[in-house]
């Protein structure tokens, strides 16, 4: 089948569906300029693991060393501006064919860009307190970081430690996830975006589909169960799927 054949039969799948939701990762926001952490060579990682730098291992053991480590990649998202795919979901979602979207990203791009959506890996927009749950802006983290950051890790007004909304490798799943697994039960259609569907357990979340499309660039463990398999640019498949359905 070729790219227009497959970009028809995603309109008539949509179509088709009266219960559709998109799950995305890293791979829709690597057009806003965030970098995928898999992606070999994308600099960042190629020394240090993320399973080890994003852990709450690791923000305990040094909680500045941790906030120095990690804004070197999270500066870049708090500037990042939503793109083509993250405009499509919203717009599918205004004209009734999406629900919503369940995301890895913790970048709030699909948020800022007016879609319904549950952030299965948290995000940046809070930090709050471990003794008192207080939360703060996200603002408190780069203002400490531009400031010179200083010996110690930012604190809360109580004098505990501030952490991350977000989930942390070592950390129990979000209650976002657990809704996630909620709202996606009688799913018709799931649109996997940008996903390789590779960390549990959100990639487990296909299961709960009936059907399933995969706009990715690389092969999922799910792309033999899929309806529709694109492997092209997600800005591209999108700009080509609402041509298609005149939205
Ligand atoms: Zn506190």
């Amino acid at each position: 089948m070729n790219f227009n054949a497959r970009i028809g039969k995603l309109a008539d799948l949509l179509r088709a569906s009266d219960r559709t939701f998109a799950l995305t990762g890293a791979g829709i926001s690597t057009e806003s300029g965030i970098p995928d952490f898999r992606t070999r060579g994308s600099g960042l990682w190629e020394k240090a693991d993320p399973a080890e730098v994003c852990s709450i291992a690791a923000f305990h053991r040094n909680p500045s060393a941790f906030w120095r480590n990690n804004m070197q990649w999270w500066q870049g998202f708090c500037a990042a501006e939503p793109n083509v795919g993250h405009h499509a979901l919203a717009g599918l979602q205004k004209a009734g064919l999406l629900f919503g979207v369940i995301t890895q990203n913790i970048d709030g791009l699909h948020r800022r860009a007016g879609s319904t959506v549950w952030e299965v890996h948290g995000h940046l927009r809070t930090v709050h307190c471990l003794q008192c749950d207080r939360r703060e802006p996200f603002a408190i983290i780069e203002k400490w970081i531009t400031g010179g950051e200083g010996e110690e890790a930012p604190r809360c007004n109580c004098g505990s430690l501030l952490r991350p909304d977000v989930v942390l490798f070592g950390d129990q799943m979000s209650p976002d996830f657990w809704v996630a697994t909620q709202v996606l039960s009688g799913c018709q259609l799931l649109l996997v975006v940008g996903s390789s569907l590779q960390v549990y357990p959100v990639a487990g979340l296909p299961q709960l589909a009936r059907d399933l499309v995969i706009i990715n660039r690389d092969p999922t463990p799910y792309d033999n169960q899929a309806q529709l398999v694109i492997r092209e640019s997600i800005g591209t498949v999108f700009k080509e799927l609402l041509d298609e359905m005149g939205l």
